[in-house]
């Protein structure tokens, strides 16, 4: 029986890779310089660089169920997707940050219900999505919403990880929440002042726009502006 795994690694060697070889030797040479961590759920379905028509070299990502991020003061245990928050941000200098949830996520759905009992990791990181579910039997309404408050939590756990805030604050790092929804085609982009997710096609901001930085004299509007908008946590209008 043919391997086809193996089939399509000896496809990209001699089809692809010829047509790509000098990018990548040059991302070598130069090194890497992506100015975007993209914190994304692991679904299939999101495919990073067809969203955003990035290539190689352009997306730092880190992937994990539900796009969640864990809190840093390492509660969580050992974190890859927070080692990754620092070095993106510490090391790479990133500009942005993108949290990407998604219509029909599994990891948002289960939360509604029950994991396997030996999935006993699984269940420990569901609860960094807990907050957002709602009190609600899981309607595709309530789904969808859900899936989109807890994009806005990863936005708000990330600010708590110093290096973020500090970047924030000082205008030099962007926050991005974008729910995907697949079978659209569309990205809706978190606006903070109107605490609402708009479609990308109508938005005026990839949802840089709520992460301005802080007028001199003043405190970072940011966390404020989200708890006026996302205060009601159950039954906010997000
Ligand atoms: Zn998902």
């Amino acid at each position: 029986m043919p391997d086809e795994l193996l089939q399509r690694l000896q496809r990209f060697h001699s089809d692809t890779f010829p047509g790509v070889q000098e990018q990548f030797q040059n991302l070598v040479r130069d090194g890497q310089h992506p100015t975007i961590l993209f914190i994304g759920c692991s679904d299939s379905r999101l495919v990073p660089y067809l969203l955003t028509g990035t290539g190689p070299g352009e997306l730092f990502i880190v992937r994990n169920v539900g796009a969640f991020v864990p809190p840093y003061d390492g509660s969580a245990g050992y974190h890859g997707t927070s080692a990754a928050i620092e070095f993106a941000v510490l090391n790479l200098q990133v500009s942005r940050i993108v949290v990407c949830g998604h219509s029909h996520c599994g990891g948002i759905r289960a939360l509604y219900g029950e994991v396997p009992p030996a999935a006993k990791n699984l269940a420990a990181w569901l609860e960094l999505g807990r907050e957002a579910v709602l009190p609600v039997l899981p309607s595709a309404e309530a789904l969808r919403r859900t899936e989109q408050r807890a994009v806005v939590l990863q936005l708000e756990r990330l600010m708590n990880y110093p290096m973020v805030r500090q970047q924030v604050d000082a205008g030099r790092l962007a926050l991005h929440g974008w729910h995907y929804v697949i079978e659209d085609g569309e990205v809706h982009v978190f606006d903070v002042r109107s605490g609402r997710f708009v479609a990308a096609t109508e938005a005026t901001h990839s949802g840089t726009g709520p992460y301005l930085p802080p007028e001199p004299g003043m405190d970072s509007p940011v966390f404020n502006e989200i708890d006026a908008s996302y205060g009601a946590k159950a039954g906010g209008p997000v």
